[in-house]
């Protein structure tokens, strides 16, 4: 029985580290020092098992970070919801969110942020915004602000002076919904992000589950042989009721476009949301909410990595959880197919970082990836994989350039692979 630990120290010990890795640029040149060292690479299970060894004895403390879980795209009564804020937080409670931001469109209400707890626990509501100039032909552009503190949809009808005026007030923005499709049974056109000309936003809304609800039956409609008014009612119904067979990936163009953007140089966090109304779906003698709050909130959801736990103060906890989305410290989850607490993305050279940092490469630099269970990963680096497993729970790689670095993650639920992680990157340099 080969005793692992034993074999890190003894690395960390005899040898200096940093020497070991620098002479070690990629994962088998480090298999050909360990044969020379006296204790045999057959010894370990997996190669990848002797690099993790390394990477906890450089000091890595990437196991202090505490993970929450929210959701941070949903609408009360105040625009066009169907529960109030104490109500919606007893749904979300029930989800095991941590967190959530109930943002209405075009109004900031004040005065409802704080935890709200019942028998089964606590979540801490806060109040943003989705902000869109109601006089634009055709609707859409829709932004999502966090942490302005303020009513700023007096400043909708200039996106870039929205944008601005949530930056000056220390506000985050995400592109809500940036790519819809039409759907012809819905009486308006999609609500994607049409002006472009726009810049200094925080990031994209990579997956909204209502959106992707309305995309996914577009795609079925367009796809039927006839066009005829019951046959699109009765297709709607189904997809409505089945939104689990339909509901498979973000928008591709959503994803190439943040690719685009982090090639370039920029730095563009991502959030993962439910769009949640809970309205009533009516259709003869079917009556019903079809999506509930709390389905929604078992779906696409973001999960941040903080440094410290959450105190039940409603301020630094508030502060916390804004300056983790705004810098990207966690990842896009759908969590209905399994969930995806645990997952970890890390990078260790010169610093050492979570998701969303900036971290110094040297020649031993890795990144790391684990899984809460066993997937198809793939590393991406500005549009391009750069290492992939398939059906396993942890990557290990080492990069040769800098750049911005992310993590996608695939599993099969229901027949079909879905995207199930897509990790904030890690920005090397
Ligand atoms: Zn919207
Ligand atoms: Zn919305």
């Amino acid at each position: 029985m080969v005793k692992k630990r034993p074999y890190a120290n003894y690395l960390t010990t005899s040898f200096p580290l940093t020497a070991v890795t620098t002479l070690v640029p990629h994962v088998s040149q480090l298999a050909y020092c360990c044969t020379c060292f006296p204790i045999h690479l057959e010894n370990h299970a997996k190669r990848d098992t002797i690099l993790l060894l390394i990477i906890r004895d450089r000091g890595g403390k990437m196991d202090d970070l505490v993970e929450i879980k929210g959701n941070m795209h949903m609408h009360t009564p105040y625009s066009d919801g169907e529960k109030w804020h104490a109500e919606i937080a007893t749904e979300a409670i029930a989800a095991g969110l941590d967190f959530i931001i109930v943002t209405d469109h075009n109004v900031w209400v004040d005065g409802v942020e704080g935890y709200y707890e019942n028998e089964h626990g606590r979540v801490l509501v806060l109040c943003g915004e989705e902000v869109h100039h109601v006089r634009r032909e055709p609707q859409a552009s829709h932004l999502l602000i966090y942490g302005a503190e303020r009513e700023l949809s007096p400043c909708a009808a200039n996106p870039q002076e929205l944008i601005n005026a949530a930056q000056a007030c220390g506000g985050y923005t995400f592109l809500a919904h940036p790519h819809e499709k039409d759907c012809r049974l819905l009486p308006y056109p999609n609500l994607a992000w049409h002006d472009w000309q726009i810049e200094g936003y925080t990031g994209l809304e990579l997956w909204n589950y209502m959106s992707s609800f309305v995309c996914r039956l577009a795609d079925v409609l367009n796809r039927l042989p006839v066009q005829n008014a019951l046959l699109d009612k009765l297709t709607a119904v189904r997809v409505a009721l089945n939104p689990e067979k339909y509901i498979t990936f973000p928008e591709p163009e959503t994803l190439a476009l943040w690719d685009e953007l982090l090639a370039q140089g920029k730095q563009i966090s991502v959030v993962g949301n439910s769009d949640a109304h809970g309205t009533p779906f009516n259709l003869g003698p079917l009556h019903r909410v079809i999506y509930p709050y709390e389905y929604l909130f078992r779906a696409v959801n973001t999960h941040l990595m903080l440094t410290t736990p959450l105190t039940g103060d409603l301020e630094p906890d508030k502060q916390a959880i804004l300056r983790a989305i705004g810098r990207g410290h966690g990842w896009v989850a759908y969590d209905l197919p399994h969930p995806t607490k645990g997952f970890r993305f890390t990078g260790h050279g010169m610093s050492k970082g979570r998701m969303g940092d900036r971290v110094q490469m040297d020649a031993g630099a890795t990144l790391q990836v684990i899984t809460p269970t066993r997937a198809n990963i793939r590393l991406i680096r500005h549009g391009e994989i750069v290492a992939s497993i398939e059906n396993e729970s942890n990557l290990t790689h080492i990069p040769t350039q800098p750049g911005a670095y992310r993590v996608e993650c695939t599993i099969p639920y229901l027949g079909k692979e879905r995207g199930w992680i897509y990790s904030n990157p890690i920005y090397l340099w």
